[in-house]
């Protein structure tokens, strides 16, 4: 999942984005509003975290162009205010949901989770690929009843392959979706974190599920 931080206040936005990169998202942040609609207009992201008070332009005119242009993207507000009025303007506006400041982190992370999950209520939940099953809202993996405890970046990594099972995925992409960033050609990190998630999900079971594809990059599939 892709979020957007609109927020001007730096260590707040570094506070929100390296937990929100531990809890396996990509985030990219923009520091006003300019940027921020900009962002927001390429339309690629999963849901925006919009501060209210931004400079240029403020969290409300920002969300009002976003849905001027027809953006569906579901938008979290942050608001420094618990007027009633604000919570009315801001929602009448087309926001998801609001959080007044200062908010607890794990308040933030269940709120998102739970917009994210009304935003796509087509996407299934739980995904299966022979007998390993994984639960996107637990974050748990299950093989043959046994419960694999996975790391956030683990996570993202076999999510990525569930989803995209029985399709061979190259390291870059695979760097660029877990990672958010293109390694160079000499790093293994991809490879090292295969390593590491097969230790996980095929090392105790008698059929591996990630496969090698040799020259081409990684594909998860019942063989
Ligand atoms: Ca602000």
């Amino acid at each position: 999942m892709h979020l957007l931080i609109v927020e001007d206040e730096t260590k707040t936005a570094a506070y929100l984005r390296r937990g929100l990169q531990e809890n396996g998202f990509r985030v990219d942040v923009a520091a006003n509003g300019i940027d921020g609609l900009h962002r927001a207009l390429e339309g690629a992201h999963d849901l925006i975290v919009l501060d209210v008070m931004l400079p240029h332009l403020d969290g409300w005119h920002v969300l009002q162009e976003l849905r001027a242009a027809e953006r569906t993207t579901p938008v979290l507000l942050l608001t420094a205010r618990d007027g009633v009025d604000d919570r009315v303007k801001g929602l009448e506006g087309g926001a998801d949901d609001y959080l007044v400041k200062p908010f607890a982190f794990s308040e933030l992370l269940a709120r998102i989770r739970v917009v994210l999950r009304r935003a796509q209520p087509q996407s299934e939940p739980v995904v299966t690929v022979a007998d390993l099953v994984l639960d996107v809202l637990t974050r748990r993996a299950m093989r043959q009843e046994a419960r694999i405890d996975l790391t956030a970046r683990e996570f993202a990594l076999l999510w990525l392959l569930m989803r995209h099972a029985g399709e061979v995925l190259s390291r870059t992409l695979i760097s660029e979706k877990v990672w958010d960033m293109n390694f160079d050609g000499d790093s293994n990190v991809v490879e090292v974190a295969i390593r590491r998630l097969r230790r996980k999900v095929d090392a105790p079971f008698d059929a591996p599920l990630i496969h090698t594809v040799r020259g081409m990059g990684y594909v998860l599939e019942a063989r």
